[in-house]
This record gives structure tokens, C-alpha cells and sequence, in this order.
């Protein structure tokens, strides 16, 4: 079968089911059109399981059994629109204050694409395929919201892949696909620390505990974890991006409240950082007669494309569409992506889909003038179709 070919014929439906979406974004957890829309697709395949109704209310699974003997591989789409007010002069742009601006409307269409491909396939279809359409990317909790409903379950899921469209890479050819054995993209921890001192008069410091003070010096040792404890092969980024304490120049305060996240892509130093700042913040508060607390409020693993998945892809890629359509990407992203929360279970990879419009057109993602080159939408569909083909 040729697979390229198909997807080309279905690329009318494609764009079709991307500007339905694109015109009625919904965010977060809250998706109920766009979950009528994807079940009412699904229901025209014929597929052995339909779930809708899954995650935190508004997820769908669904089922196709092959014909061949094989293993159980997931795709995962995601399909939350974001907080942004389009501002496109496209006939189907938003008309509601949130706008598909990360190309989520695509990754639906794409993988509704790719059902129809493999439901027309059943006889050479190795394995089970599980389609998942996951809420809440952009926010963070719909992977463990669909892990929770049972979506890598019965049968037990054994991988899983994805694309993102976009031009989130740049120098991949529009249509190719990129992939990376290993890191993909970035772990992200946030906190929020909290410096206790003992406030009083400015001009009496020896009679109070500054957190002010304490604060200073925990900034720049948390920069020291990164410049002496971590190996600069492994990158890793911390930011203080906030800070508030105090209210006048003669009064020494209270306490002192500051918000920070790093990023790093090795489990390994993420986990290692994690350990190091509680215990450099806290050592300097009581090293400095104060007290602190650290609480960790986003905790998001980094995506590591498991090594033989991402050369699997490269190879059905190159096989089926042709191997200009495989692009080896030189780097991760600094990006996280809640795709990572699947990877914690089991095995996967997260590929890169260009969809880059030509030069003065490209926006980057979360931006009001984010668009996509719809041209491009049937070799994403044809690569996930190839990959549960021919894996
Ligand atoms: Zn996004
Ligand atoms: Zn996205």
C-alpha cells in the first residue's frame, strides 16, 4: 500500500477537520466540542473501542485491532487551545478569547488522518493501535488525567508516539519530520521559597534575622549549583524570576518570597537539583539564623525519546515517504512537553513535524499570529500511519 499516496488523498479531509477545530478552540480541561467533534470522526472507522468522556471529563480512547500479530502502540494528539485572543485574517480564525496557537487543532487532524489510514488497513495492521485525544497539554495534568482513565491499559500499552506540528524547530524542511534518539525536550521545575527571618528596626540589625540578606545570598548560590555541580555537558538553567520582601528602607522584614525554576534534560540533574536547592536554601537560612521552606509547584519530567523508537521512525519515514522526509534535529528544546508523563510508563518517542509557513509568514507558537502550512498536514498523518504499519 502506498501510504504517502493515501495520506495526500486524504490531506481535503485533514485541513477540513483542522479549521473545524481551529475555529472553536477550547482550553485546558474544558473541551466538549472538540470532543464531539473527534467522536463523531471516530465513530465513521468502524474502530473495536471507542472512550469518550476519559480524563478529567473530556479525553477519548479509542481501539483498532489488526489483523496481524503485533504489540500495542499508542499515538497520543493533543487537543487544548491556549489563552490567546487570534489575531489572524484567516476565514476560520477564533471568534471566542482562545485560539489554537500551538497547532493542537492539526495534531487532531493529523491523527484522525492517520485512524482512517490504519482502519482501511486492518488486514496488514500489525498489533493493536490505541488513539489517544488528551486535554490539558498547554496546562499540564491531561497525560496523567488519560493514564488514569486506563488509556495504556487493556491491553497493556507496550509504546507511544506523537508529533508536534509547528515550527518550534527551525531548519527542518516543511513536511519532514524531525527526530532525536535521547533528550527531546526539557524537564521544568518551578518553586517558590520562602526566606523566615525576624523583622525590627534598620538601624538595629543586630536585634533582627534579614531576609532580604538571606535572600542575596541565595540567589547567587543557586547560580554556583549551576556553574560547580553540574557537568557542562549536561546543560541546566536556573532563573530567579521573582522576587518580593520588605516595605520601607528603615525596616528589616519578616520574610522574603521568591519564585524560580530550572530546566535541565538528564533526569539525573534534574533529580540532583531538586536535592541541592532545598538543601542550599534551607542551609543558608539557618546558617543565617532564619529558617526557609521550598515548595515545588510544577514538576514536569523531560521527554527522552527512546533510542530504537526514534530510529524506527527515521526508517518507516525514509521507506514510506522518502528520505528527505527524515531530518536528524541537532538539539533538544528548552520546551516541556506533558507528553514526558507517558514516558515515565513506558517507552516512547515525541517527533517534530515541520509545518513552517515560508519567510515573513512564521509566528512563533502562543503567538496571536501563529498559523501553520496546512500543505504540509498529510505527512504527519502518513508518518504515524507508516510507523503503526511498519513498525
Ligand atoms: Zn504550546
Ligand atoms: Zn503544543
Amino acid at each position: 500500500m502506498d501510504i504517502a499516496k493515501r495520506a495526500k488523498e486524504l490531506s481535503e479531509y485533514i485541513i477540513s477537520i483542522r479549521r473545524e477545530l481551529h475555529s472553536c478552540p477550547e482550553i485546558d480541561h474544558d473541551l466538549p466540542v472538540t470532543e464531539s467533534v473527534i467522536a463523531r470522526e471516530l465513530s465513521k472507522l468502524g474502530l473495536d473501542d471507542v472512550k469518550s468522556g476519559q480524563g478529567s471529563g473530556h479525553g477519548i480512547y479509542a481501539t483498532l485491532n489488526g489483523k496481524r500479530d503485533g504489540d500495542v502502540l499508542a499515538i497520543r494528539s493533543d487537543m487544548d487551545a491556549l489563552p490567546v485572543k487570534e489575531n489572524t485574517d484567516l476565514p476560520f480564525a477564533s471568534q471566542n478569547n482562545f485560539m489554537h496557537a500551538c497547532g493542537h487543532d492539526a495534531h487532531v487532524a493529523m491523527l484522525l488522518g492517520a485512524a482512517r489510514i490504519l482502519s482501511e488497513q486492518r488486514e496488514e495492521l500489525p498489533g493493536t493501535v490505541r488513539f489517544i485525544f488528551q486535554p490539558a497539554e498547554e496546562t499540564i495534568g491531561g497525560a496523567t488525567s488519560m493514564i488514569k482513565s486506563g488509556a495504556l491499559e487493556n491491553p497493556e500499552v507496550n509504546e507511544i508516539i506523537a508529533i508536534h506540528t509547528g515550527n518550534l524547530w527551525s531548519g527542518v524542511a516543511p513536511g519532514a519530520i524531525g527526530f532525536r534518539a535521547g533528550a527531546m525536550m526539557a524537564a521544568t521545575n518551578a518553586f517558590k521559597i520562602t526566606l523566615h527571618g525576624h523583622g525590627g528596626h534598620g538601624a538595629t540589625p543586630h536585634l533582627t534575622v534579614d531576609p532580604i540578606v538571606m535572600a542575596a545570598e541565595v540567589i547567587s548560590e543557586l547560580q554556583t549549583l549551576i556553574s560547580r555541580e553540574i557537568n557542562p555537558f549536561d546543560p541546566a538553567v536556573l532563573t530567579v524570576g521573582r522576587i518580593e520582601g520588605g516595605t520601607a528602607h528603615n525596616i528589616i522584614a519578616e520574610s522574603c518570597e521568591m519564585r524560580a525554576m530550572f530546566r535541565a534534560f538528564s533526569p539525573k540533574v534534574a533529580e540532583l537539583l531538586k536535592e541541592r536547592v532545598v538543601a542550599t536554601v534551607k542551609g543558608i537560612a539557618k546558617t543565617m539564623r532564619g529558617s526557609a521552606d521550598v515548595d515545588f509547584f510544577l514538576d514536569i519530567p523531560a521527554v527522552m525519546n527512546d533510542k530504537n523508537i526514534a530510529l524506527k521512525m527515521r526508517n518507516v519515514v525514509s521507506e514510506s515517504l522518502g528520505s528527505e522526509y527524515a531530518q536528524e534535529l541537532e538539539l533538544p528544546s528548552s520546551v516541556s512537553e506533558d507528553f514526558a508523563f507517558y514516558l515515565q510508563k513506558i517507552p516512547g518517542a515525541l517527533f517534530f513535524h515541520s509545518a513552517a509557513l515560508s519567510e515573513g509568514h512564521n509566528y512563533p507558537h502562543h503567538n496571536p499570529k501563529f498559523d501553520i502550512d496546512e500543505s504540509t498536514l498529510w505527512s504527519g498523518a502518513a508518518s504515524l500511519a507508516a510507523y503503526a504499519l511498519r513498525r
